[in-house]
């Protein structure tokens, strides 16, 4: 199982020293929750901070626009929200194009066969477990039997994306969502 801290619970006064503690850490990965305040309601980082990190999840209207610039910054997985795609596999080609891995977020209401016609082209699918936009939210407990149906999924077309869980992980939900197929899991 592989662990990505969010950024979103830092201490924002000391953010250089709170990454430098995650790179001395066994996490896998840092996890950026990139707020447009349009998507979602809320706004977090920029591309300053981004420069800092390793995967990004762009919670943004039109993440498309951003290929080369979050490429430039150094991140090494560009994760973007289906519901904010009109051109999905476009995107997704662009992404891999700059050299990056390619992952794609649901939201709690969109299910898992919007992926059925690009799940071959993913390195990762990210399932919200919350309504994304605020740390520390309820874990919606649909999600688990969404892990289940992205699984089967993954299986029937060989492709080899990774399953990612993002929001209410604890102490309770990560061993339930472990057992059901999770391969990273998100948290704060
Ligand atoms: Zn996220």
């Amino acid at each position: 199982m592989k662990v990505s801290p969010s950024l979103l619970s830092a201490d924002f006064g000391h953010i250089a020293r709170e990454v430098e503690m995650l790179n001395r850490s066994c996490c896998d990965m840092i996890h950026l929750d990139v707020m447009d305040g349009v998507f979602v309601p809320n706004i977090s980082f920029g591309f300053p901070v981004i420069k800092a990190v390793s995967a990004v999840h762009l919670m943004i209207v039109r993440p498309e626009q951003y290929v080369s610039q979050v490429r430039d910054s150094g991140a090494a997985l560009m994760n973007v929200h289906q519901e904010a795609c009109v051109h999905l596999n476009r995107t997704i080609a662009e992404i891999k194009r700059a050299g990056m891995k390619a992952a794609v977020t649901l939201n709690p209401s969109t299910p898992v066969c919007m992926l059925e016609d690009v799940i071959g082209d993913l390195d990762m699918v990210l399932l919200m477990s919350v309504n994304p936009g605020f740390g520390g939210q309820k874990f919606i407990e649909n999600t688990i039997a969404k892990v289940g149906r992205l699984k089967e999924l993954i299986a029937r077309t060989g492709s080899h994306a990774e399953i990612e869980i993002d929001g209410g992980v604890n102490a309770e939900t990560a061993p339930r969502l472990a057992a059901a197929g999770a391969d990273v899991l998100v948290a704060g």
